[in-house]
């Protein structure tokens, strides 16, 4: 869909609504209208927005705007309006297009004063179903409750491993193939080492909240390496707090590597099934069968581990009701302490954006479907909607959604979410957010996403924090 915009500077929010109604598409922006565009105006006279198909005016919307006018907010709707009287469907979340519509929750339930201004902005300005406003306002007060626990000027740790036994069908991380990397993992560590050591010395007497360890697949070192890794975290930094390994493929954990991370004092780890039914396993590309999955829940619950994570994916290809009720008996039968239920996203770097036309994925009705159906089992596992996030492509534009048992809220997920803390991130593809809490100005630092890369650039990838990190200490994000 191409666009013609004038009198502001909005347009990748223009694009961002024009994703909810014609995903996938390439937008185009022009220098002037054409036959077949959407037009977004700010002009002295207020907002104009106009659909223009087959040289025709084909629907339009126009809003008064003066000094106080949300610009930004009211040509989103404009365009949403106008595009919504032409081309009308259901949109579960309306005409919201970021990804995090709890934020927004918190922030209206302040702004307008009370749980039920927030709902009804919620349902009148931005037309929001009302199941997804409960579930805003639900995920929002979770947050808040968890939040309270949280550590003042802190900041969260992230550390990258980036490979994988297999690349999942669906995959658009930083993740290298294990078989045909095995041999610079090594190396990769030794450069890692390099980078945690130069983190820990420059944040000396600052406090973790959280450290993660994500991928990739952590769990996919051997144990040495595994222990290596841990003894170069522990060893810079002090650390007693939230600490979470991710163990993602469940047929690269051994009961040694468990024993490893036990012994480290981590009691979170994630272990993702993804589905429990063998054919969409292979079929998606992952090695391991349901039964690796149980045993390596098993194995984790025999070792202690106090806090398992699984993930799974909703809306993946061949799969319906009867598959994913399925998956949620497997996992109710397991109680673990927190399940993520993602919706399936067709991401442009995965395979499956690829070859997509050889498969036939779950339609809006049915996703909708699903996603009550987690709902109504994470109730039944006792467990409540903590964090939730939005990504572009995702099949019907719905949500993911982690939820926990009451008091095992993960930190780490929340901070990512709100963009409140300072987050280092070392390791390959690691992208450092660090936020100045006087201007709420964040600077983000890019590590390189290759793995042949960060091993030759190492050094630059040091230079970059240490000027990163130096700029937190100019700006007092937070005290020391
Ligand atoms: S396990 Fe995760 S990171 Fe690894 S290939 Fe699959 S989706 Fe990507």
């Amino acid at each position: 869909m191409d666009y013609f915009t004038e009198g502001h500077s909005y347009a990748d929010d223009i694009i961002s609504v024009l994703q909810l109604f014609f995903p996938n598409s390439v937008y185009t922006r022009l220098d002037a209208p054409s036959e077949n565009c959407v037009v977004s105006r700010l002009g002295d006279d207020g907002i104009y927005t106009c659909l223009i198909l087959n040289g025709v005016r084909a629907a339009e919307n126009r809003i008064a705007a003066d000094s106080k006018t949300d610009i930004k907010r009211e040509l989103k709707l404009s365009l949403y309006k106008t595009l919504m009287s032409r081309f009308p469907r259901e949109l579960p979340w309306g005409a919201l297009t970021g990804v995090r519509p709890a934020k927004l929750a918190s922030s209206l339930i302040k702004t307008e004063g009370s749980r039920q201004a927030a709902a009804d902005a919620l349902k009148n300005i931005y037309f929001v179903r009302d199941d997804k406003v409960r579930l805003a306002l639900e995920v929002s007060e979770n947050e808040e409750k968890a939040l309270e626990k949280c550590i003042p000027d802190s900041v969260g740790l992230y550390i990258g491993i980036p490979f994988c036994p297999t690349r999942c069908l669906y995959c658009s991380f930083t993740s290298y193939p294990l078989e045909k990397y095995r041999s610079r993992t090594d190396a990769y560590l030794d450069c890692l080492k390099r980078e945690i050591e130069l983190c820990g010395y420059n944040l000396r007497g600052v406090p973790i909240e959280s450290v993660y360890i994500g991928g990739g697949t952590p769990t996919a070192l051997d144990e040495k390496q595994l222990y290596r890794l841990l003894t170069y975290i522990s060893g810079s930094f002090d650390i007693n707090c939230e600490f979470t390994v991710e163990a993602g493929r469940p047929d690269t954990l051994t009961e040694e590597k468990l024993r490893i991370i036990k012994s480290f004092g981590i009691d979170r780890i994630s272990i993702n099934p993804q589905t429990l039914n063998d054919k969409t396993l292979r079929l998606i590309g992952r090695q391991h069968t349901s039964s690796d999955f149980f045993r390596a829940f098993e194995t984790a619950r025999r070792m202690n581990i106090g806090h398992i994570n699984c993930d799974v994916i909703l809306g993946l290809p061949g799969e319906g009701e009867d598959e994913v009720v399925h998956t949620f008996d497997g996992l109710k039968s397991l109680a673990p302490e927190s399940l993520t239920v993602h919706t399936l996203a067709v991401k442009r770097a995965s395979r499956l954006r690829e070859t997509l036309e050889e498969y036939s994925l779950a339609d809006f009705g049915l996703m909708d479907s699903l996603l009550a159906l987690s709902r109504r089992y994470a109730g039944e596992m006792g467990l409540i909607p903590y964090y939730m996030y939005r990504q572009k492509n995702m099949v019907g534009n719905f949500e993911n959604v982690s939820y926990c048992l009451p008091g095992h809220e993960c930190i780490y997920n929340i901070r990512i979410m709100e963009e409140n803390q300072t987050i280092i991130a070392m390791g390959c593809g690691g992208s450092t957010k660090i936020v100045d809490r006087n201007t709420d100005r964040i600077e983000r630092i890019f590590n390189v996403k290759s793995v042949d890369d960060y091993i030759a650039r190492t050094d630059e990838m040091l230079d970059r924090k240490i000027k990163g990190l130096n700029w937190r200490k100019e700006t007092d994000s937070y005290a020391e």
